[in-house]
Order: structure tokens, then C-alpha cells, then sequence
């Protein structure tokens, strides 16, 4: 047997749990698994001895936001930071300039993704200018599922939402009509709208102006109650439908009731839910505003009883680019800085540093961020799983070194905003990145080119819902 590649003396990570096999690759995928230390030919052999080979990350929640506002991020530099934190595929999110609601946007998009994407890309498609030809078109061009936010456009910030918001409920029941239509999955960000301005406006009336405010404007009951209105519609229409960055112990429950009386919806939480909290507000400051906004350590505590008890399927980044200037307008306006934190560098080390820890798994740790969302969306098994036939998308990991974080390490053009993560110590190191069988990151430098990365699509019949 002659390989391309072969990853030599790792124990790799597969559905039947860690083995010790050797991986050949070929064409860019993976063509056979064999007993570690069997006799092969190979143009390029990889040593993973004392070393974990992982399935590389699907991050199924993304922003490049190109190619609008370049200075925050675009699909170059945003690829860059997915290949250094081990993230081989990425959804990227409809929000852009203009929002990516009409076949025709949708195909620039994939031309730019295709020229730019060092990782693997699929993109969501926008349907709330509720026109069944453009959502058919998205569709036919391969949009890996639909993308819905329930709130209004962030202040300031129509021009990127248009497509998107979907605040009243007869227009969100129409779009959702719509995309069951399509057999994809549909994406939700899930806030009560007419809640949430209520909130704003009694604080602002107040002269609220803090991050903290920022928080009291969105509390549980905003995002709970946006759930249990769409599990509600959904239960008459039958969409497959996914909930973004679930974040409190409110939102939970109300899923959770649901899927006891047969909802076939998903949901994911976020790793910055995971490990901070509202308390993180002073140190981090506005750099720490995002929607759905930090919460407390009991929320923090149920997110944990979610993905154990796999009420929750998947963690997902929401990696979203801004500059310093925009973050730091929230020093005098905390109303108007933009919502989000860069993320996608740190998603592998958290998730594997908790599996290290022993509060999952290494195997449930790689269905979170990898198997899971492969699934969910019609791309498993040619992703998210080490196996014959699959991709060669994988990451090399060390679990006996470990990663301080810093913004010279990371590769985000938003990395001055990364503060949630500066300075925290993970266990482990992502030596490693294939993307397609080549190394587009190793040692802390991006090896790999613009283009590299291939556009996804997802195959309808596979969207699974059996979680
Ligand atoms: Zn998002």
C-alpha cells in the first residue's frame, strides 16, 4: 500500500474510542486504518508517538463576516485562527455586508470562501425576506442550513441583518414554514424581542450605561421564553431545528420539557458559558458583551448537566470578529459596542482540557465539537469522524504539554479582543492540522494556503435527528 501521508504511532480517536492505529491517507482522505506499526509506503510520514490523533472540529456556529468590515476579520484571516485552534471545518453565518439572504449573495460569498478558506467551509443561507425562490436557490447552491434571529438588528448594524431578523412571531412562523420545506436544519438565535426591548428601555431610562446592565437587559426568562415559542411553532411544522448558543439553566429546562414530549430539535451551548461567568465582567469588561449575555456559575452548572445527560449536542464558538475601537466604544455606551468574542482558537483546548480532567470523556469531548454537529447538519460520515472513506481533516494533540494563551500566539485578526482567554492556561497542545490530508498549521505557523479549504454541502438524507 502506497500513501500520500501517513500519521505513524498515534492513539487515535475514533467512534469505537481511542486505538492505537496507524492512518494512511490519500487523495485527501483517509483511505486505510491500520494495526499501528504495520509496514507501509508513504511520501510523508507523521510521528504521533505519546500523541492523540482527533477528528478535526466542526465549529457549526462562525462569523468571518467577509467581506464586509475587513478590519474585524475575513475569510483568510478567520480560516488562519480555525486551523491553529484545530478547527477543520466552519459554518460561517449569514451576517455580512450585504447579509447573505439571496442565491445570488450567496454565491459571491462561496466564490470569496473558496478563494480565501484555509479550513473547510460550509455557509448558511438568511430566509427572512421570506422568498421561497431565493431560500430554493441558497439551497441548490449547497447552503449547509438556515440561519433565524428572533431580536432585531444589533444598534446600528441593519445593513449586516438584512434577511435575518425575524421579530414578530407571524413572519419567524412563515420562515420556518419555509426552511422545513428545504429538509435542512435551521439555526435559531433564540431571545424574546418584545422582552428585551422592554429590559433596554427601562435601563436606559434609568441611566443605565455598565456591562452589567448589558446582562439585566437579556435575563433567563428573554431566552426561555424564545425558546419555548419556537419548540411551540416547531411542534405544528416539523423543522429541524437547531438553537444557537443555549446559555442558562431557564433555557435548558424549557428544552428539556420539550424533548420529553418528542422534540426532535438540538441545541448547543458556547465554551466562553463554559468557563466564565458574570463575574468576568470586571475583568473583562465589554470585551465580555455578547448575546446571549454571560451568566451565573448555577447556569454555568446546568450547561455541564446538558452535555452530560446530551441535552446538548454540541459546542460551538459563535467566533465573532470585531476591532478594538468597536469593543471599546462600551466604555462611555455599553448600548452600542457590538456583541461577540473571538473563540475559535481555544474551543479544541477547552473541551479537551475538561476531557483531561475527567468531567467528560475524550470521546464525548470529540462528538461535542466534531461528531455531533457533522451529524446534525448532513455531513457525517465524510466528516466529523476518523474512519475509511472520511476526510482527512484531523487534528494532532499533545496531552502532556500545555498552552498559555496569548494574543502573539493567535492568528484571529480580532486577537486584541480575546480577552476572555488572555493569559488562561489549558492542558495540551494542538501540535498539528491536516485539512483535506495537508498540514495547514504546525508548531504554531500556518503552513497551509488560501483556497485550500473546500466548500461543504450537506446531504439532505443524512440530517440526523435522532439525538
Ligand atoms: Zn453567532
Amino acid at each position: 500500500m502506497k500513501f500520500e501521508t501517513v500519521i505513524v504511532n498515534g492513539d487515535v480517536i475514533t467512534e469505537q474510542g481511542q486505538q492505537a492505529l496507524d492512518i494512511g491517507i490519500r487523495g485527501g482522505k483517509i483511505t486505510a486504518l491500520l494495526a499501528r506499526g504495520t509496514p507501509v509506503e508513504a511520501v510523508e510520514t507523521i510521528d504521533a508517538a505519546g500523541r492523540l490523533v482527533l477528528p478535526g472540529a466542526v465549529d457549526i456556529h462562525f462569523h468571518c463576516r467577509a467581506p464586509a468590515y475587513p478590519q474585524r476579520g475575513d475569510f483568510a484571516t478567520e480560516t488562519r485562527a480555525a486551523a491553529a485552534g484545530g478547527v477543520t471545518t466552519i459554518f460561517e453565518m449569514p451576517i455580512s455586508k450585504p447579509c447573505c439572504a439571496t442565491g445570488e449573495i450567496f454565491r459571491s460569498r462561496k466564490a470569496l470562501g473558496e478563494a480565501n478558506a484555509y479550513v473547510n467551509f460550509g455557509l448558511y443561507g438568511a430566509p427572512g425576506l421570506l422568498d421561497r425562490r431565493e431560500i430554493a436557490d441558497m439551497c441548490s447552491e449547497g447552503a449547509i442550513g438556515f440561519k433565524i434571529f428572533m431580536t432585531g438588528a444589533p444598534a446600528g448594524r441593519n445593513d449586516e441583518f438584512d434577511g435575518l431578523c425575524l421579530p414578530l412571531v407571524d413572519e419567524l412562523y412563515q420562515a420556518m414554514q419555509m426552511v422545513a420545506e428545504t429538509g435542512l436544519v435551521c439555526t435559531v438565535h433564540a431571545e424574546d424581542n418584545r422582552l428585551l426591548e422592554w429590559h433596554t428601555a427601562r435601563l436606559k431610562a434609568a441611566n443605565r450605561n455598565d456591562i452589567a446592565a448589558h446582562g439585566e437587559s437579556r435575563p433567563p426568562h428573554v431566552e426561555a421564553l424564545a425558546i419555548a415559542t419556537l419548540l411551540t411553532l416547531n411542534e405544528q411544522i416539523g423543522m429541524n431545528l437547531h438553537i444557537a448558543h443555549l446559555s442558562c439553566a431557564e433555557a435548558l429546562e424549557v428544552f428539556r420539557r420539550f424533548k420529553r414530549t418528542g422534540s426532535t430539535a438540538t441545541a448547543e451551548t458556547c465554551p466562553h458559558y463554559l468557563f466564565f461567568t458574570e463575574d468576568d465582567l470586571a475583568r473583562v469588561g465589554p470585551y465580555a458583551k455578547i448575546n446571549p449575555p454571560l451568566r451565573q456559575q448555577s447556569d454555568q452548572d446546568a450547561l455541564w448537566g446538558g452535555l452530560q445527560d446530551g441535552s446538548l449536542i454540541a459546542v460551538t464558538t459563535d467566533h465573532s470578529p470585531f476591532t478594538v475601537e468597536e469593543k471599546e466604544r462600551a466604555r462611555t455606551d455599553i448600548w452600542r459596542t457590538p456583541p461577540g468574542s473571538p473563540g475559535v482558537e481555544e474551543l479544541v483546548l477547552g473541551m479537551m482540557d475538561t476531557a483531561l480532567t475527567g468531567r467528560l470523556t475524550i470521546d464525548h469531548a470529540a462528538r461535542l465539537i466534531s461528531t455531533n454537529g457533522a451529524k446534525r447538519f448532513g455531513i457525517y460520515p465524510q466528516k466529523g469522524v476518523i474512519a475509511v472513506q472520511a476526510d482527512a481533516d484531523l487534528v494532532i494533540y499533545d496531552p502532556n504539554q500545555t498552552t498559555t494563551i496569548h494574543p502573539d500566539m493567535l492568528f484571529s485578526q480580532a486577537k486584541a479582543c480575546d480577552k476572555l482567554y488572555e493569559g488562561k492556561t489549558f492542558r495540551g497542545k494542538i501540535c498539528r492540522t491536516l485539512v483535506n490530508g495537508r498540514t495547514v498549521f504546525e508548531d504554531g505557523v500556518i503552513t497551509g494556503e488560501p483556497g485550500w479549504g473546500k466548500f461543504v454541502r450537506p446531504v439532505r438524507e443524512n440530517v440526523y435527528k435522532g439525538f
